[in-house]
């Protein structure tokens, strides 16, 4: 056989080699993922962030992209040089989701927003839809690459390596997150065992069974965790066999009431791996050269100080396809104190989203805050937390929550009763009706559970 000979002109494919459908190997003891960036002196990336800012406006201007152009313009901006850089982005109106829905509205399908012809991109996902009608977003592979080192980032942050074993049960088809997440682990370089989404037992079952066989090295972590240890246990199949023992809460709770979850993702219409969590100190480490990411108070345009929660908002830099000052309606706050970890990027802490907040008896708080109590109680967690909340509509009339128990001792049904209005008078300062619920009462999701309803 002669070697293959290139004709002049006619591109072929070069042999295969590192750095063809992955990352470049390092070492395994090599503190960050990619150093360059995530030591980076902070000066030199906020010059770096500029820059991008910059490319990204005189992108708007020139391609031109009617829905940011328009804002734009709202602020007397219609020239690339009447932007400097991240400083000037407070001048800018925002862009909330509502504002994708009307653009895509007027303009079927893809709105007037984009960048690039949706034609240059690889991969179509839909949001979930849980507030309307859901906005399509589109990724060319530069956009998917983007996410898959900053995914790797936050991979090698929490101590996984290329070489292991790690399963998750993400949705998929039209809801883009599942691909996202396989595919960012297929890069990263680990064996990715996806089971389906445990929406019945027998699908949840099936992922049991499976992990039984090949175990992954870090068990599943995700919204429905409790169903697979509620399945696993009606199995009788050992929890320690499934691979699901040693499950850890996100590091990095502990700022203000009900803490601060890490800031890990802008929605997959904006930035799913925006950033992960540190580890060392509280929050995560944002991945500052590919965004901007500010808590911004909606009455000023201004970002808040430091350690105050504020709106997420969030501009895009380097991707083929952007936002510009993205409002996600959701709290954030950002903490620039140098990190001991060797990471020099700010950290963001999640403080959910706005339109998620519960209002009763003149008190404001989250879905979570009522979880954490449940949690607490040993009845109630037992073997896996489900709960409904009933809309409080903001009334001075008493909470109700409903709450499976699996012991039908009534001791035991009314301490967790007591236990759990105690629980919620205590920490949240609200005043609850405890309904106590047979197993197997409210409907189980294979994803994220409805734990909010409206009054029947
Ligand atoms: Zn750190």
């Amino acid at each position: 056989m002669t070697p293959a000979v290139p004709e002049p002109d006619v591109v072929s494919t070069p042999e295969f080699g590192p750095g063809v459908l992955g990352p470049v190997a390092r070492p395994d003891d090599q503190k960050l993922w990619d150093p360059a960036h995530q030591a980076m002196d902070p000066e030199l990336r906020r010059e770096l962030q500029d820059a991008r800012v910059r490319a990204l406006v005189r992108r708007v201007l020139e391609t031109p992209v009617p829905l940011f152009a328009a804002k734009l313009e709202e602020a007397g901006i219609t020239a690339p040089e009447d932007v400097r850089g991240v400083d000037d982005l407070s001048r800018l109106p925002a862009t909330v989701k509502q504002d994708l829905r009307d653009s895509e509205a007027e303009a079927p399908p893809w709105g007037r927003y984009r960048f690039t012809d949706p034609r240059r991109g690889v991969r179509l996902g839909t949001t979930s839809g849980t507030t309307g009608q859901p906005t399509i977003s589109v990724w060319t592979r530069k956009d998917l690459w983007i996410e898959y080192e900053s995914g790797s980032r936050n991979w090698w942050r929490m101590g996984y390596r290329p070489g292991q074993i790690i399963t998750h049960a993400h949705p998929a088809y039209l809801y883009g997150g599942g691909t996202l997440l396989q595919q960012c682990y297929e890069y990263f370089g680990m064996l990715t065992i996806w089971v389906p989404p445990p929406d019945t037992d027998e699908l949840a079952e099936e992922a049991v069974r499976f992990w039984t066989r090949v175990r992954p090295d870090h068990p599943f972590m995700g919204f429905a965790t409790g169903r697979f240890l509620e399945v696993a246990t009606k199995l009788g199949i050992p929890l320690e066999a499934a691979g699901l023992t040693g499950l850890k809460a996100p590091i990095g709770f502990g700022l203000g009431r009900g803490g601060g979850m890490p800031l890990m993702t802008a929605g997959a219409e904006c930035y799913s791996f925006v950033g992960g969590p540190c580890g060392v100190s509280a929050g995560a480490h944002l991945h500052e050269d590919w965004a901007v990411v500010q808590a911004v108070d909606p009455a000023t345009g201004l970002e808040v100080p430091d350690g105050e929660w504020g709106n997420l908002t969030v501009t895009t830099l380097d991707r083929d396809n952007g936002l510009l000052r993205y409002d996600l309606e959701e709290a954030c706050a950002i903490v620039h104190e140098p990190c001991p970890c060797g990471e020099t990027s700010a950290r963001g802490l999640w403080g959910g989203r706005f339109k998620d907040l519960l209002s009763c008896q003149g008190t404001r708080f989250q879905v979570a805050e009522v979880e954490d109590v449940l949690r607490g109680i040993e009845a109630v967690r037992e073997p896996s937390l489900e709960y409904q909340i009933v809309r409080p509509h903001g009334g001075v009339g008493e909470l109700v929550v409903k709450v499976e128990v699996a012991s039908a001792d009534p001791a035991v049904r009314a301490g967790a009763r007591a236990a759990a209005v105690a629980g919620l008078r205590r920490t949240l300062g609200v005043r609850a009706f405890v309904e106590i619920l047979d197993r197997d009462t409210i409907p189980r999701a294979g994803y994220k559970a409805t734990r909010v309803v409206d009054p029947s």
